[in-house]
């Protein structure tokens, strides 16, 4: 299929064009010809799909045929954080090259004075972050009542970061008559329970489900101690075809720590997460996708909204505590029908979340058996007695070496019959 037979508009097919997209991709096969008829959509894809073309297309096309139209805020697209919120701006910029649409990006974090102003100056489509958005509503800076297009994107991410209610107070603000999309990678009751509560007999598509983890990801998984980790990630760092490597990391320190040590090591690096400044987000951005530095390393938060076409890789240094994550973070790579991989490290500690992945994967991670730190995953019991250090009490030093003497033998069981169960298969 081709985007010709989707009836796209000439303006968007040239820009389409331009941007190198040469057929729609399956969810913007089933998405677009809906929304262009008018339905609700609940879709149910991850980033990395093309899901944001999918309502884009159609909503700048339905303003673009409707002459009617009144001024103002035709559209309002919310999204969690400001990294996705730039990243949809920038799509909708690319799509509507050759239209003469107005389309502004809002988000906290920054000075609410150039997007005032933009505002005033008269906007067709509102990206917001929904804490931003309520504000200058509350503010009285925007007017959604001609909103005709509602899209909550990443609406599992919202539930997460404890967005809904701004979000549900938004919703309240707009017209009745509307309509809504919402896309998610997945579909907690709530959010379905929102959906149930506003959308007019949604038309429902999906494509990758979240338990089936994109085929086109090599997936591995390196066991390691968990001091022995920066180490690894090091060494493996060395290999150049390593191109465009996103490392996660579970918290914002951990990334930044995790960052300084690669710098240490000669390779160029920067973290990116929530306390780092907005300019300062997006010039580690800016740097990576220019390939100025090779090595991204990011909170799942901040990670959300990073789009890049080249990711040659995803490293999972520590392993995520919801295994839908792990599906988020590995569906960053291997996008659009390219090859990517996906590396896991997991510490002893982290041997059950890595259960829980491939129980919701259906599918068992290849081991990484040998490898530069494959010692240090028995070495459990340094580590811990290392972390025992300052530990006066004989009695509880005790109980922590039997504990890690007993954590040693478990993770070497846990090791051995991990290998068996994928070199079996
Ligand atoms: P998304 O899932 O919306 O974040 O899109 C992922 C990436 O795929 C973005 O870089 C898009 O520019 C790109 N993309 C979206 N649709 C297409 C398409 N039909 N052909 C080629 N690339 C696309």
């Amino acid at each position: 299929m081709l985007f010709k037979d989707l009836d796209i508009i000439e303006p968007i097919k040239k820009a389409l064009e331009e941007e190198g997209y040469k057929k729609p991709t399956p969810i913007q096969e089933k998405s677009i010809p809906y929304l262009l008829q008018g339905h609700d959509l609940l879709g149910c894809a991850q980033t990395g799909t093309g899901k944001t073309a999918s309502f884009a297309i159609p909503i700048l096309q339905n303003i673009y045929k409707d002459k009617s139209s009144a001024k103002g805020i035709k559209a309002v697209i919310l999204a969690p954080t400001r990294e996705l919120a730039i990243q949809i701006e920038e799509n909708f910029e690319i799509y509507s090259k050759y239209m003469n649409i107005k389309n502004l990006v809002i988000f906290g974090g920054v000075s609410q004075n150039p997007q005032t102003k933009a505002l005033k100056e008269g906007v067709d489509i509102l990206i917001a972050t929904p804490g931003r958005m309520l504000d200058l509503y509350n503010q009285k800076f925007i007017d959604l009542r001609n909103v005709k297009y509602f899209v909550l994107d990443e609406a599992d991410s919202m539930l997460d970061m404890g967005m809904i209610h701004d979000v549900k107070r938004i919703i309240k603000h707009m017209p009745n008559k509307r309509q809504n999309i919402f896309f998610s990678a997945t579909m907690p009751k709530e959010i379905s329970k929102l959906a149930d509560s506003i959308f007019k007999n949604p038309k429902k598509v999906e494509v990758t489900p979240v338990a089936s983890t994109t085929e086109t990801v090599d997936q591995s998984i390196y066991f390691v101690g968990k001091k022995q980790k920066k180490d690894l990630l090091i060494d493996l760092l060395k290999d150049k075809s390593m191109e465009s490597v996103l490392v996660f990391s579970r918290t914002k320190h951990g990334a930044n720590k995790i960052t300084t040590q690669l710098i240490n090591s000669g390779i160029q690096s920067a973290a990116i997460h929530g306390n780092k400044s907005q300019n300062a987000r997006q010039l580690a951005l800016n740097n990576f996708k220019e390939g100025k530095i090779r090595v991204l390393v990011a909170t799942d938060i901040a990670a959300r909204g990073i789009d890049i076409d080249e990711l040659s890789h995803v490293i999972n240094y520590d392993l995520p505590e919801v295994s839908e994550t792990y599906v988020h973070r590995i569906g960053r790579t291997g996008r659009a029908g390219k090859s990517g991989v996906a590396i896991s490290f997991c510490s002893m500690e982290e041997r059950d979340l890595h259960k829980s992945i491939e129980k919701l994967i259906k599918k068992q991670i290849r081991v990484v058996k040998d490898h530069s730190q494959s010692a240090s995953a028995n070495d459990v019991s340094t580590n811990d007695k290392n972390n025992n250090r300052n530990d006066n009490k004989k009695s509880s030093a005790n109980n922590k070496k039997n504990t890690s003497s007993k954590n040693n033998r478990n993770w070497k069981q846990y090791r051995k019959k991990t290998v068996k169960k994928v070199s079996d298969k």
